[in-house]
């Protein structure tokens, strides 16, 4: 699926649905702890829309932010690369 598919996919879901991580600032701040991963991660991880989500963040190459159990950041990504494979905040950069 490429970007703008999971974008159309994921904004549609989003008319009616407010994800648990609306407005929370973690899920969009650069630099977050070990601890506010975690508390992230147990956010996503009862998100209904995960898939959409993460679609969207994987197809458009999201580098900032946290998605679907995911930090985005380019220091988090670069940081992992090396021991594992591997606005509402949704508005579309
Ligand atoms: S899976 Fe995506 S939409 Fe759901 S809470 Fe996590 S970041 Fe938000």
């Amino acid at each position: 699926m490429n970007a703008d598919a999971a974008w159309d996919a994921l904004n549609a879901v989003l008319h009616d649905y407010t994800p648990p991580c609306d407005g929370r600032v973690l899920f969009t701040a650069d630099e977050l702890t070990d601890e506010q991963r975690a508390t992230c991660a147990v956010v996503c991880a009862t998100c209904p829309i995960a898939d959409l989500c993460g679609s969207y963040a994987a197809a458009a190459k999201v580098d900032s932010g946290f998605w679907a159990g995911a930090d985005r950041s380019p220091k988090r990504k670069r940081a992992t690369k090396t021991t594992a494979p591997g606005g509402s905040r949704h508005s579309r950069k």
